[in-house]
């Protein structure tokens, strides 16, 4: 029971999940994990929960799906060891959708049409050596960059050897957590995905998609931005071709965003003292991009589902009518 504890006093309401104290400490990566189990069994008629694969050493590397759309979209953290914020940001929104299914109908019926997957932690390995022994670490345990081991074109190569930062692999997609990553979204086939990433308040969105598939981008980039207040990265800024994002929106030629959480750059993992401020600019984002996609692509909602416990006295009658004729 040790890691039922809290953020920031009781953000969760009656429900309480990480404390600052436990956040930075060599357990993250098990406390997460926890977590994520204990929301899919609070609510395992509408969650989902799954290993998508596992780090270089071996740790495992969790999804929870939250609503029973089949359409879906992909939240993902931490692909950056130092960036561990963003995983127990990704939990702790997956842990108030789930709240919000369960009280709400109209959200219900909104998660029943397009779900969210969240994938809170990329890297645990990184995570781990940023957290016990490296603080600026950014790498996979293999000193591979994950985000830079994507093929996106035109990106600039800087390290040519295993680093902390940078390194991009000796080729795409030769580490497990990025292989993890790109069959998960092969297999969900995402209406779109976010990447969270720390630091500096941003909001990167383009990486060279036109017509159709821009104007959803720069739609929803707008409404990320006017709810977190993170500046959107301008065009001519946004031609690095860096990781999954850029991958992502080059592969499905569908929109997908990177968020920079934080104020602090100071190559370090940010202070807890940022987390409330971070949590209160990110918590709607989850649905923000749900109602967004089903907008922008024009989703039909399901219908909602009819109460059975309404119906299930009359079928009981007119079976056990029927039983006695036959009798
Ligand atoms: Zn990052």
């Amino acid at each position: 029971m040790g890691i039922v504890v809290c953020i920031c006093g009781n953000v969760f309401g009656g429900e309480k999940i990480f404390s600052a104290e436990e956040l930075y400490t060599k357990d993250l990566h098990q406390n997460l994990n926890t977590n994520l189990e204990m929301i899919h069994n609070e609510y395992p008629d509408f969650t989902e929960l799954k290993s998508i694969g596992a780090s270089i050493k071996g740790k495992d590397i969790k999804a929870l799906k939250i609503g029973t759309g089949e359409k879906s979209i992909l939240i993902n953290g931490a692909h950056h060891g130092r960036e561990m914020m963003t995983a127990v940001l990704c939990t702790q929104q997956a842990k108030e959708l789930a709240d919000k299914y369960a009280e709400d109908e109209v959200i219900r019926r909104k998660l029943d049409t397009v779900s969210v997957w969240f994938v809170p932690l990329t890297n645990p390995d990184g995570v781990l050596k940023a957290l016990t022994t490296y603080p600026s670490w950014k790498a996979n345990a293999g000193g591979v960059d994950l985000n830079r081991n994507y093929p996106t074109k035109g990106a600039k190569r800087t390290v040519f050897r295993p680093s902390s930062k940078e390194y991009h692999g000796p080729q795409p997609f030769s580490e497990p957590e990025t292989i993890a990553i790109r069959d998960f979204c092969y297999e969900q086939n995402f209406e779109t995905a976010i990447a969270y990433h720390s630091a500096g308040e941003m909001v990167y969105w383009w990486f060279y998609q036109q017509g159709e598939c821009l104007d959803k981008s720069r739609s929803i980039a707008k409404k990320i931005s006017s709810a977190t207040g993170y500046r959107l990265v301008p065009i001519a800024e946004s031609k690095g071709g860096y990781g999954f994002t850029d991958w992502f929106i080059a592969e499905f030629n569908k929109p997908a965003f990177t968020l920079e959480i934080g104020k602090t750059c100071n190559g370090l993992p940010l202070g807890f003292w940022e987390y409330k401020n971070i949590w209160k600019k990110n918590r709607n984002i989850p649905m923000l991009i749900v109602e967004e996609m089903i907008k922008v692509n024009q989703i039909q909602l399901i219908e909602p589902v009819i109460d059975t416990n309404i119906l299930l006295p009359e079928m009981t009658t007119s079976s056990s009518i029927e039983a006695e004729v036959l009798d």
